[in-house]
């Protein structure tokens, strides 16, 4: 892969990367075609590897630099190998690296102490049970809120991505995702609230929300008249960062209570401060659910999940024997502690909040010099840039995606891709980006859209 020097240099960084003696990048390509599962796909047509990061950057076998502004698909929030985080790590991993549940350890019960004071107050949701996964932590809100309320009934969002096991992938809706098999019973889906492709082919506000307000329809006549639950991304991610309108929530929620059902966020890319006002994506939209569901940012690349709930509906797991085993380790709950405790000191969430509206102005800005921007969304450090071939018609411009993704790794800035069409690009680096890459990231965006518009 060629690289191109670009108009705005990479800012300058101290960390200097270890000198990298591994196998070759043919080697590494020609191991994982030979013994990995096939289904476990790799981005660029010419797959890079990674071998070093160091906070907002990640270097490549030959000690090329990049900004990592998709960060390892929305998951490292505080920074690759943040020093506070290996030290802590490393104590842990010398001392104990692996016990379960069955005995007492420290962690756990500080970890899920500090993360219910994370939650609104009122809200009562404080008890949490830790997975290792996002798929993991939405099978189980959702069992618990069929436990819990007697029903049967899920509702799931189209375009939603909740996961990849059994009973997450049926709740999610996106063809892409899902194998030509039979899913789990139960699972209803409603319209998203994307209103550059309205579902409904309406628009908004005359459309008086029949997205939300199909909710209802949908209840009432596809199923029993009653629902466990409605799941929900308060802003996709995987579906290309679509944020519904402010009332959307409000709106379905009400409808979802009415019908007897629990309301779940999934904030596995939401969370943690990500979309800069609030903590937790759902504060956006002035809801208050009743489970939230989390994993990648929680823990900053450790693989942890979890689902946090009011206590009388985490009681339901009390009635049978459930056990996770790598659920609770010491190893994950110090990486989540100690991550959780870098967000709070460090101001993520602020800088998030402002760098976050720095890179959307600019983003906004590049979209009235390239007609091929169709549009721009997102919260903080959660953005989407939807490309079209034309913004008249909004012909998908998957392709033009491709160019730009390509033309900006060429660059040294790695991007995210997204969306039905593949069309969105994601913009979802750590949380501790500064302006100086913010700029390279758009110059180098800007540059690039030139060349392919
Ligand atoms: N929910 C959302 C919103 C996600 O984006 C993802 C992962 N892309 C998941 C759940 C599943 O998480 P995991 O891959 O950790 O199972």
């Amino acid at each position: 892969m060629a690289a191109v020097q670009p108009r705005t240099p990479l800012p300058a960084t101290d960390h200097k990367p270890s000198p990298y003696t591994g196998p070759s990048r043919d080697e590494m390509l020609a191991l994982r075609r030979q013994y990995i599962n096939p289904g476990i796909f790799t981005f660029y047509k010419e797959p890079l590897p990674i071998v070093e990061g160091h906070m907002q950057y990640l270097w490549d076998d030959r000690g090329r630099r990049y900004l990592d502004a998709i960060a390892g698909i929305v998951t490292v929030s505080v920074g690759h190998a943040h020093p506070r985080i290996v030290q802590r790590v490393r104590e842990q991993v010398g001392k104990l690296s692996h016990t379960t549940t069955i005995y007492l350890h420290p962690t756990i019960g500080q970890y899920g102490k500090l993360l219910a004071e994370h939650f609104p107050d009122g809200s009562d949701l404080s008890v949490t049970y830790f997975t290792n996964s996002g798929s993991e932590a939405n099978e189980l809100a959702t069992m618990m809120a069929r436990l819990y309320t007697g029903n049967c009934e899920v509702i799931a969002l189209r375009n939603a991505y909740h996961g990849g096991l059994q009973g997450s992938r049926a709740l999610t809706a996106h063809g892409a995702w899902n194998f030509p098999l039979p899913r789990p019973a139960g699972v209803l889906r409603a319209a998203c609230g994307y209103c550059y492709r309205c579902p409904m082919g309406l628009e908004y506000p005359s459309c008086k929300m029949r997205c939300a307000t199909d909710v209802e329809q949908i209840i009432e006549h596809e199923g029993p008249g009653k629902v466990a639950c409605f799941i929900a991304e308060p802003i996709q991610g995987v579906g290309g960062v679509v944020d519904p309108p402010p009332e959307y929530f409000k709106i379905v929620y009400d409808i979802v209570r009415a019908h007897d059902g629990l309301c779940i966020a999934d904030e596995v890319q939401t969370g943690f401060g990500r979309t800069g006002r609030h903590f937790w994506g759902f504060q956006n939209w002035g809801v208050v659910p009743d489970a939230v569901t989390m994993a990648k940012g929680i823990g900053n690349g450790a693989p942890l999940g979890a689902c946090t709930t009011r206590p009388e509906v985490a009681k339901t797991m009390a009635q049978k024997h459930h056990f996770n085993t790598f659920g609770g380790n010491p190893v994950s709950m110090i990486q989540g502690l100690t991550t959780l405790e870098i967000i709070d000191s460090e101001g993520l969430q602020q800088n998030s909040l402002e760098i976050g509206g720095y890179l959307k102005e600019r983003l906004l800005d590049l979209q009235k010099q390239h007609r091929i921007i169709g549009e721009v969304r997102g919260k903080g450090l959660m953005l989407g840039a939807e490309i079209v071939t034309d913004p008249d018609t909004r012909e998908p411009g998957t392709q033009l995606a491709d160019q730009i993704t390509e033309g900006v790794r060429e660059r040294g800035l790695l991007i995210g891709r997204g969306g039905w069409y593949g069309n969105v690009l994601r913009i979802k680096p750590p949380m501790c980006i500064t302006r100086q890459d913010a700029d390279f990231l758009i110059d180098c965006l800007d540059e690039v859209l030139l060349s392919v518009g």
